[in-house]
């Protein structure tokens, strides 16, 4: 389907062709699902909104639900505010959610819409009960990616519910990015087999990968309470996972709440997972636990058996900054060879980061944000890769150019497992490597002369 892609690459600055991210809405609406009995609110048109939950829908396989201030000609002309007012009796009177997650689109941003004097007003006329919550956060889909929308969303939740009591408790703040529910799971899975309390939030595990009961929850078990939330402005230390999606919310609550804060990459790989672990060592003093030692073992085990099928392997990556920062630093732990590193999100300090990292192994690699897929099939076509890491986009140009692709990221809408199955972690570097690894021995096994296909590899 993209066999007419041009090898010819010409430099282009107002378009974009198969962008290699999402709107900022989709990340705000991810990060609001990770708050119990919480709905996330779209204060714009249908259309926006209707796009945001079935992308989420499609990747979770699980229902999201949410809402819309469903703007027609006159929100778009005099402004939005009756619109969410109506909403918001809507919303408590029929769905009763403990709290209402708003964010803009681009048709309210482009209006102007003051959601704070809204939501204010709102509470001052009694359309907010008592107890109940509606926060917010802007979203304007023109600038950023779902990335940022993710971490505006957390930075949201920090400035309305993170409060200090004065009296820090023996805990730590953990903001996991935008990760998959299996990977907060196992985020949370870590902390406590190293003995640590931890608040993670926000956390969608048990919210978009709950079990199959033959029972309806609008508001499932999982979720990071209201109460937790609140409290998180007493913990010791806040450990802030990928400097894109977690960074601004930790910084925010350092100096709403005085609770200091470390910036590190998503614990992808057995690199960045030790530095994880590390952190939570240097915080807590907690010593790592046998049984987290025996895991990197394997993973290490896993790599050392794998690295000559794996050894200067050329890969072509693309998605978002965090995923990517940690992921290229264990495929050069494999030894492996990324060639092309392409993120849809804008930042300057992702290209000095991904480049500071293969400088040794692969100095001549192409790294570039926001840039799209479409140039990234046109780098492969003038120099081809042996494997392909990225979300489902990415299939397109795999077909086209017959390159093995491993699904990796968001959105993933053609395969499953990702949300059931962490890629944190030393679990979750065994996952992500065994995928990789799998892919590339079928791939031999399907080109290998007679004389070379081997029973045992
Ligand atoms: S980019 Fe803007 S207009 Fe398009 S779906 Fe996202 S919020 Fe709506």
């Amino acid at each position: 389907m993209l066999s007419m892609t041009p090898k010819e690459i010409t430099e282009r600055k107002a378009l974009r062709i198969n962008p290699a991210k999402t709107c900022q809405p989709i990340g705000a609406m991810y990060a609001a699902l990770g708050i119990h009995s919480c709905l996330p609110h779209s204060h714009g048109s249908q259309g926006c909104y209707a796009y945001h939950r079935s992308h989420l829908t499609r990747h979770f396989r699980e229902p999201v639900m949410a809402s819309t201030s469903s703007f027609t000609e006159g929100a778009s002309v005099f402004g939005g505010a009756p619109n969410l007012r109506q909403a918001l009796k809507n919303i408590f009177q029929i769905y009763d959610p403990d709290v209402v997650a708003v964010h803009t689109t681009c048709l309210s941003e482009t209006i102007g819409d003051d959601l704070p004097s809204i939501i204010k007003k709102a509470k001052d006329d009694g359309i907010i009960p008592d107890g109940k919550w509606v926060i917010h956060t802007n979203t304007p889909s023109y600038v950023g990616s779902h990335v940022t929308g993710f971490s505006n969303m957390v930075r949201g939740i920090v400035d309305y519910f993170s409060q200090s009591m004065g009296e820090t408790k023996d805990r730590i703040n953990v903001i996991p990015g935008y990760v998959e529910p299996s990977d907060m799971r196992e985020i949370k899975r870590m902390t406590e087999e190293m003995g640590v309390k931890s608040l993670v939030f926000p956390d969608t595990s048990d919210v978009l990968d709950t079990p199959q009961t033959a029972q309806y929850a609008m508001y499932p078990k999982g979720g990071v309470t209201i109460e937790t939330l609140c409290s998180t402005g007493d913990s010791k230390a806040t450990l802030a996972l990928g400097p894109f999606a977690s960074e601004q919310a930790a910084k925010a609550m350092e100096t709403k709440c005085n609770v200091p804060f470390q910036v590190l990459d998503l614990p992808i790989g057995v690199s960045a997972t030790d530095r994880f672990v590390q952190a939570i060592m240097d915080v807590t003093g907690k010593e790592v636990p046998e049984s987290m030692e025996y895991e990197r073992g394997r993973l290490m085990d896993i790599m050392t058996d794998m690295q000559h099928h794996l050894l200067n392997k050329e890969v072509a990556v693309f998605g978002d900054p965090d995923h990517l920062i940690s992921l290229c630093e264990f495929l050069i732990n494999m030894g492996m060879r990324p060639k092309y590193v392409i993120t849809g999100t804008p930042g300057k300090r992702f290209d000095l980061r991904i480049k500071g990292i293969l400088k040794d192994w692969a100095p001549n690699a192409i790294v570039k944000s926001d840039a799209d897929i479409f140039y990234l099939h046109q780098l492969i076509k003038n120099d081809p890769v042996d494997l392909i890491i990225g979300n489902t986009y990415g299939k397109y140009v795999a077909h086209a150019e017959d390159i093995p692709i491993v699904r990796f990221g968001f959105p993933i809408l053609d395969r499953v497992g990702h949300s059931y199955f962490p890629t944190v972690g030393y679990r979750g570097g065994m996952y992500l490597l065994t995928n990789i690894a799998n892919t590339i021995l079928e791939r031999k096994d399907r080109d290998d002369p007679d004389e070379f296909f081997e029973l045992i590899m």
